[in-house]
């Protein structure tokens, strides 16, 4: 038994993370007059919320007609109707007045000639339920939407008296014995001392896992701590195998250019110069839905139709765009292409690749944030102290698939619902539970067997060994055998880590344990996923499987549900196919969301 001296606090509400869903939540629990303590590995603003560029979507209709249920709509068929009605609709109807609060709360959002938000069109973002034309509906702060919610969030929280953890890594979860969540145990990096933090309520806000594959937009941290820690719980983890590529990662370095670039004007090339996508989504072409997109450029390359030397990329051509535009509507981007890419975007086409860019599946909770464990007779049986938000979790509002600038309409949307609902059960006056004594123990224990880790295989060589494994199994095109050869490789991978070697033994900065730290977080995060899509025996949203190419709404709209314990164990939930509100009460027209073919 590992003995370490640490240091205990007590709050009614703690989160972990400081992203746009973390300090969105922090935000309103502090509002609510709970004591709350928000707990970050990183500085907040610099979580990867601070690197959305494109923009946040609300039906405000600033730049012509525009209604939530047309949102609504669009999100339903962006998932492949696999996400919860209930969830999508709370989102849609929402929105709007989350969008005003951020603009209250000081975001510097870019204005129309009135003075209103500026809105800008994004992929899969229609008009009259998919009938009519595209519609601006991503409201932007020039390309740095993200960064301007992040650091207005971070100031708000502030001024709210929430209490910053900042730089302490959270090792695990706190349970009860009857499964009730008590907080969890951390580590801060700098003095390297031991935290735990017993509170009423915890908030998972640590965001998306894309760190298991080789190429991805997101930053380094986003390496699914959260879903790591509800996995240990044996807790579940829902819709792993929706990963989403966005169509264009810088090649090579896989730092994203916004679908805005698209949005303003941009369209792709293959090597002949064709603006193929015009092929293969005549109505919404460039702008048809990420995985669309992203399917249709792999089968440009696949038929030797890709660019440079390889024939393995494709252009995106904003040159014939104003110059002043590109500065003031895409100054960011036009940064990135010439740095990563070596390319003057008002000259030359940019170079890019389909790139892992978000994880749809993740903590299945319910649209109030709550994380669910389902059972076989109730399959949205809440934990009770225990709450997921932001690309950690999953409502499922993003279902198969996530339309551009949902995400970040969904941090700001469930974490203020999250601090609405614990605003309710959590009771300021009533006493801190009791800690599981053993629970932290086990914190401690494995904490203390990775920072003396002796094997053979340090962290560097198996995080790569786990990504590159991802990336070619598991990635745009799914087969049946790609895809029991990599469960079979994965497996494989995640045992080593019985074997890992840390070198470092201190507690201070030791970036090497909190890396080995990661990397357990990321394994069951992977697993997961492959082993749901290896299970799904069909193609759906980003789940684009070549042996069974059409959707199979009759066996297969349900989410998977996987517990992660050596081996995954799945089984499956129902959908919500009902919104919370009937036609007659306001809510959408049933014969609008019934299931169809997704075309673009
Ligand atoms: C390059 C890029 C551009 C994007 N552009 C857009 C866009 O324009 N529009 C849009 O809607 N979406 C966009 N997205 C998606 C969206 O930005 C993300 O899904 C979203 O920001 C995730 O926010 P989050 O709050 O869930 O987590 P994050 O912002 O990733 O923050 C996670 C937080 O958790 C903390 N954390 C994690 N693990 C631990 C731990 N063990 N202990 C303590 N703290 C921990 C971190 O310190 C961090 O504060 C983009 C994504 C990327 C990568």
């Amino acid at each position: 038994m590992a003995a370490y001296d640490f240091e205990t606090h007590n709050y009614d509400a703690i989160v972990i993370g400081a992203g746009g869903s973390g300090l969105r939540a922090t935000l309103g629990l502090a509002e609510n007059g709970l004591r709350t303590a928000c707990i970050t590995k990183v500085f907040p603003t610099r979580s990867h919320t601070v690197a959305a560029q494109g923009g946040i979507a609300a039906s405000l209709g600033n730049m012509g007609p525009d209604h939530w249920q047309w949102h609504m709509y669009d999100t339903i068929k962006g998932s492949d109707w696999l996400g919860d009605m209930d969830a999508m609709e709370y989102l849609a109807q929402e929105a709007p007045k989350a969008v005003y609060e951020l603009e209250h709360y000081g975001v510097p959002f870019s204005r129309t000639e009135e003075g209103k938000i500026y809105q800008r069109p994004f992929g899969g973002h229609t008009t009259e339920f998919g009938e009519g034309p595209p519609v601006q509906r991503t409201c932007a702060a020039a390309d740095r939407t993200g960064h301007a919610i992040l650091h207005t969030l971070y100031g708000q929280s502030l001024k709210n008296d929430a209490e910053f953890f900042i730089e302490y890594f959270a090792i695990d979860l706190i349970m009860s014995e009857d499964g009730q969540c008590q907080g969890v145990v951390a580590w801060c990096l700098e003095d390297g001392s031991i935290h735990v933090f017993n509170a009423k309520m915890t908030v998972l806000a640590t965001g998306g896992y894309g760190r298991a594959y080789f190429s991805a937009t997101s930053a380094h941290t986003c390496t699914g701590d959260g879903g790591g820690m509800v996995a240990r719980q044996n807790l579940p983890l829902q819709d792993m195998e929706f990963v989403q590529f966005h169509p264009t990662g810088i090649y090579g370095a896989g730092c994203l250019i916004t679908e805005g670039a698209r949005g303003e004007g941009g369209y792709l090339t293959n090597s002949e110069g064709e603006r193929f996508m015009e092929r293969y989504a005549p109505t919404y072409k460039d702008l048809a839905s990420r995985d669309v997109v992203s399917r249709c450029m792999t089968m440009e390359i696949r038929e030797g139709r890709g660019v440079g030397k390889n024939g393995d990329h494709i252009h995106l051509n904003l040159n014939h765009l104003p110059k002043e535009a590109l500065a003031e509507r895409l100054p960011g981007i036009s940064e990135s292409a010439r740095i990563f890419a070596g390319v003057d975007v008002t000259k030359e086409p940019i170079p890019v690749l389909p790139t892992v860019h978000y994880n749809m599946g993740g903590i299945p909770t319910n649209y109030w944030g709550e994380v669910l464990n389902p059972t076989e007779d109730d399959p949205d049986r809440v934990v009770p102290g225990l709450m997921a938000v932001g690309e950690a979790g999953c409502a499922s509002v993003h279902g198969a698939n996530r339309l551009g600038s949902n995400s970040l309409i969904d941090l700001v949307v469930f974490g203020r619902a999250a601090a609405i609902r614990a605003g309710k059960v959590v009771d300021p006056k009533s006493a801190n539970p009791t800690l599981n004594k053993s629970s932290v123990q086990f914190a401690l224990d494995r904490f203390d067997g990775l920072r003396h880790a002796k094997g053979t295989v340090p962290t560097a060589e198996l995080r790569d060994e786990m990504q590159r494994t991802m990336q070619e199994d598991a990635a745009v095109f799914r087969t049946d055998a790609t895809l029991a050869e990599g469960v079979e490789k994965m497996y494989r991978v995640a045992g080593k880590l019985d074997d890992i070697r840390v070198t470092d033994r201190s507690m201070v900065w030791n970036s090497d344990l909190m890396e080995t730290l990661e990397l357990t977080n990321l394994m069951p995060n992977a697993l997961a996923t492959i082993v749901g899509a290896e299970a799904r025996k069909e193609s759906r949203g980003a789940h684009a499987h070549e042996d069974y190419p059409d959707r199979d709404d009759e066996n297969w709209r349900v989410h998977t549900i996987a517990r992660v314990n050596g081996k995954v164990d799945l089984s499956f939930r129902p959908v919500h196919t009902n919104p919370l509100l009937g036609h007659n009460e306001g809510g959408i027209d049933p014969e609008k969301i019934k299931p169809k073919a997704r075309v673009y």
